[in-house]
């Protein structure tokens, strides 16, 4: 992969977020750990690069969820910022990935354009924002987001060529006017704009939904699913508390 301009962008090592600045005198927090949604680590804020994480030796490793070859997850080691995981989902009208992981190498890009590339790429939130700009013009492909969480973006997209915001509640990705079968889902909740996206009768929640068992009586095959309510959410010291509403679902 060339060693571009961008390559020298800083990131945050706590959460992967790339910013549009290189200087490290400039660039001294990150606005996303400053949010009581994620955290600053204990060691303090700090940054590295692409160029730094590539010569770190860090990787992407994939693997078929739940040996379903539809979706690939997608990750990094050694494990980078918050240990995020993209997925990739396999449509009849392309590709379309499922989040964003910070770290993008000629490995990953390599197997992905052998399995035809990236038609879309849709980002939860913005703990997922990371490199998502790099992905977009790697892929040449849009980025769907949020609208109510455009506050969060830490870099221009200059031409507008890049980002295609999400403003109603659901929005089904479409690649040349054909309808792909994976449909965004605004529940809000941890963020305004959080979504989960559903596909192949899967449900992709990342954080925006959080699963737990049951564990009553004969209830196996039920798992309760808990909306967070950051917005309500109490505070302090580095410890969350999230208000959750529990639905009681039968997985099928
Ligand atoms: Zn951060
Ligand atoms: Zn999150």
């Amino acid at each position: 992969m060339k060693d571009s301009n961008t390559d020298h962008l800083l990131i945050c090592t706590a959460c992967g977020t790339q910013f549009d600045i290189s200087d490290r005198n400039v660039l001294k927090r990150c606005r996303i750990c400053d949010d009581p949604r994620q955290f600053v680590p204990p060691t303090g804020q700090a940054f590295t690069t692409l160029a730094e994480l590539k010569k770190d030796g860090h990787e992407n490793k994939r693997k078929p969820l739940d040996g379903d070859d539809r979706f690939w997850s997608i990750w990094t080691e050694p494990k980078f910022a918050i240990g995020q995981r993209a997925i990739l989902i396999k449509t009849p009208h392309g590709n379309v990935l499922w989040d964003c992981i910070t770290y993008l190498d000629s490995e990953t890009i390599e197997w992905i354009n052998s399995l035809g590339g990236l038609a879309a790429i849709v980002i939860s939130h913005p703990h997922y924002y990371s490199t998502h700009l790099e992905w977009a013009e790697t892929f040449d492909c849009p980025v769907y987001l949020s609208w109510e969480d455009k506050m969060w973006l830490n870099r221009m997209d200059p031409l507008g060529k890049a980002r295609t915001f999400i403003e109603g509640r659901e929005e089904e990705i479409e690649v040349q006017g054909e309808k792909t079968g994976v449909k965004a889902l605004k529940l809000g909740g941890h963020f305004p704009g959080s979504l989960c996206v559903s596909t192949y009768g899967r449900l992709l929640v990342a954080d925006t939904l959080v699963t737990i068992p049951a564990g009553l009586g004969d209830c196996k095959p039920y798992f309760q699913i808990s909306l967070l309510f950051s917005s309500v959410g109490v505070w302090g010291s580095g410890a969350v508390s999230r208000a959750r509403i529990r639905i009681r679902i039968r997985i099928a």
